[in-house]
């Protein structure tokens, strides 16, 4: 039964959520990346579309627990028109084609406070 589900769509790598359907056409999204001019205001643009969480924040309780590491988490968006969509990171990757060096350098300046 329903043996050829998903062969009509594109692969899914790696992705259990359904972040491929949300974003919709996959050639917008990249387009969109490089159409800019330089490298700096694709990372300012990337940069845009990680959202960071404190979780260390979350449990006041615990924090002399986490004060010698900072921990956090992180969202990911694609803009679509002009919805910025979340999807996994590995949807992120694969429809942005980037690598995932260059996010966790995009990661690391966030937490930081930092531009790219
Ligand atoms: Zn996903």
């Amino acid at each position: 039964m329903a043996r050829n589900h998903g062969l009509k769509q594109r692969p899914q790598l790696g992705c259990a959520r359904h972040c491929y359907e949300e974003v919709g056409d996959p050639d917008d999204v990249c387009i969109r990346l490089y159409s800019m001019e330089s490298k700096d205001i694709q990372d300012v643009y990337l940069q845009g579309l990680i959202d960071t969480m404190d979780i260390a924040r979350r449990r006041p309780r615990l924090n002399y627990l986490n004060s010698k590491k900072k921990s956090a988490s992180f969202k990911y968006h694609v803009m679509v028109g002009h919805q910025r969509i979340g999807v996994c990171l590995t949807a992120c990757l694969s429809l942005q084609r980037i690598k995932v060096k260059r996010v966790r350098r995009l990661r690391e300046l966030a937490i930081l406070g930092e531009s790219p």
